[in-house]
């Protein structure tokens, strides 16, 4: 047996500090090859395969029809993975994964086979069934969510719906309709007459989705019911409260700032006009909008009534004195970056830009966010040179910001173009560069020559993201760099 080296123990310790530092940088995140379109290829062509419609009817024409349906579906969710729509990140992926198989190894007898998880990378509060077994949790969910207990609620409701073979019944509903003789006939009436053939082809759209909605209700109210019951098996706490929670969950651009928003660009050196945050007057028919007002109209409208009906259905079966556990805060921080970069990819610059704005106000002073705050910049210059800087911006309606988020919106839509470029030259020679990793900085060569750079010609851009896609192969940034190859 050979000798342990003496410096075994400085070799342990040098790996402990080398892991800590790699672990406190801040290029954690997923790898480009753990996007949906490469990581699930071979899962991908597998569920095409198995994915095979049943035969469910024997007359030939709701069969047929029944079919489309069934493929419609299948193709949404391939399409989705192309898309790269998910994600694998093994961290997030394990920790729900955890709580997957807790509900459904107490629960064998309605779950016989574990559900097959996906990570979806939208920023929407929201989880869905895709039938056929398989459940896609948003990040956004990942994000908003403050316990474990609150994770598992909305996976035990997605897990009833398979169950209780949701997705499939709708199918097979809309499949008889489509083929019945009551539509066939309000068909025929509709073609027949000659007057105002679109109002009723309209009615009776009309009628199938209230229908469809009617089913709707009764079914989110049984996937509750069973999942309280799949909760208690696996011995879960359940706090209905989380329903009253998930009806403010797309008010989050409705938070106020800590600071005005000019405050968060002076750290960069960067002066802001208070007159680019003031939406300039287009004549006389322009009022100033009043934001207190449009706060009182939306609480009397209330977008998700049926989550107070929600909480008042299964406010009984509360275990309020059962302990919460609350999500890890890795796994928060972890998911709202890679929501942040999303929405990045995505263009939805504003919303991207004021949630790291929000992280600032947490306190947060991860240099990552501030090369966000770069990105997001001079994305937008990028942008205006491509002229489609307002479809970059990702304009949210009023209804549903703050005043703050308002005049950030109206910022990045007002500031000149000169002004931008001055911005842009600001944050790329600011301080939090220093101990940027390489793929960071890798983005922020590339950025500038889209931008500021002496060459910025679309082939001087498409060699520059070539270059960066060659030397950092396994970075998430290879998403943004490989759309600007393909132009
Ligand atoms: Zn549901």
């Amino acid at each position: 047996m050979k000798p342990i080296p003496k410096c075994f123990p400085l070799l342990l310790l040098l790996l402990t500090v080398v892991s800590q530092v790699s672990r406190s940088q801040t290029n954690n995140l997923y790898s480009y090859q753990e996007l949906s379109h490469l990581f699930y290829q071979k899962q991908k062509d597998s569920l095409k395969k198995e994915w095979t419609c049943p035969v469910r009817y024997k007359e030939k024409a709701t069969q047929k029809k029944y079919k489309e349906i069934w493929d419609e579906r299948t193709d949404f969710f391939l399409n989705a993975i192309t898309d790269d729509d998910y994600v694998y990140d093994k961290e997030i992926s394990d920790y729900l994964g955890g709580i997957f198989n807790e509900i459904a190894k107490a629960n064998k007898t309605y779950m016989p086979v574990q559900p097959m998880l996906f990570l979806d990378r939208s920023p929407s509060v929201n989880a869905y069934a895709i039938g056929n077994n398989v459940i896609a949790i948003n990040l956004g969910l990942v994000v908003f969510a403050r316990s474990r207990e609150e994770i598992a609620l909305t996976v035990a409701h997605e897990m009833s719906h398979n169950i209780l073979e949701h997705a499939e019944t709708s199918m097979r509903k809309r499949a008889e309709w489509l083929t019945s003789d009551e539509y066939k006939q309000s068909m025929e009436d509709v073609l027949d007459s000659r007057y105002q053939r679109l109002t009723r082809l309209k009615k009776i759209f009309e009628n199938y989705s209230f229908d469809r909605s009617r089913h709707q209700r009764y079914r989110e109210s049984d996937a509750d019911s069973l999942a309280i019951i799949l909760l208690k098996n696996a011995h879960m706490g359940f706090d209905p409260a989380f329903f009253l929670r998930l009806d403010s969950a797309d008010m989050v651009y409705r938070q106020p700032l800590k600071q005005p928003v000019k405050n968060y660009f002076s750290p960069y050196n960067i002066t802001i006009d208070e007159a680019w945050l003031k939406k300039r007057s287009k004549g006389l028919s322009t009022r100033s909008y009043n934001f207190q007002e449009a706060v009182a109209l939306q609480d009397s409208m209330k977008t998700h009534p049926d989550c107070i009906e929600r909480y008042n259905n299964t406010k009984a079966a509360g275990t309020v004195d059962q302990k919460m556990t609350p999500v890890p805060a890795r796994i928060k921080e972890k998911a709202g970056k890679m929501m942040i970069w999303n929405m990045y990819c995505n263009m939805n610059l504003a919303p991207c830009l004021y949630r790291v704005l929000m992280e600032k106000d947490n306190g947060n002073t991860d240099p990552w966010y501030d090369f966000m705050l770069h990105n997001i910049m001079l994305e937008l210059f990028h942008a205006d040179r491509e002229l489609h800087r307002f479809s970059a911006i990702g304009v949210t309606q009023k209804e549903y910001i703050s005043k703050d988020y308002y005049e950030l919106q109206t910022m990045l839509e007002q500031i000149p173009r000169e002004e931008l470029e001055k911005c842009c030259q600001q944050l790329q020679k600011a301080a939090f560069w220093a101990n940027m990793p390489k793929p960071e900085q890798g983005m922020k060569n590339l950025l500038n020559v889209l931008t500021t750079g002496t060459d910025n010609t679309d082939e001087a851009g498409v060699k520059a993201a070539k270059e960066f896609v060659s030397s950092n192969d396994t970075s998430l940034y290879c998403e943004f760099a490989n759309d600007i190859k393909k132009k």
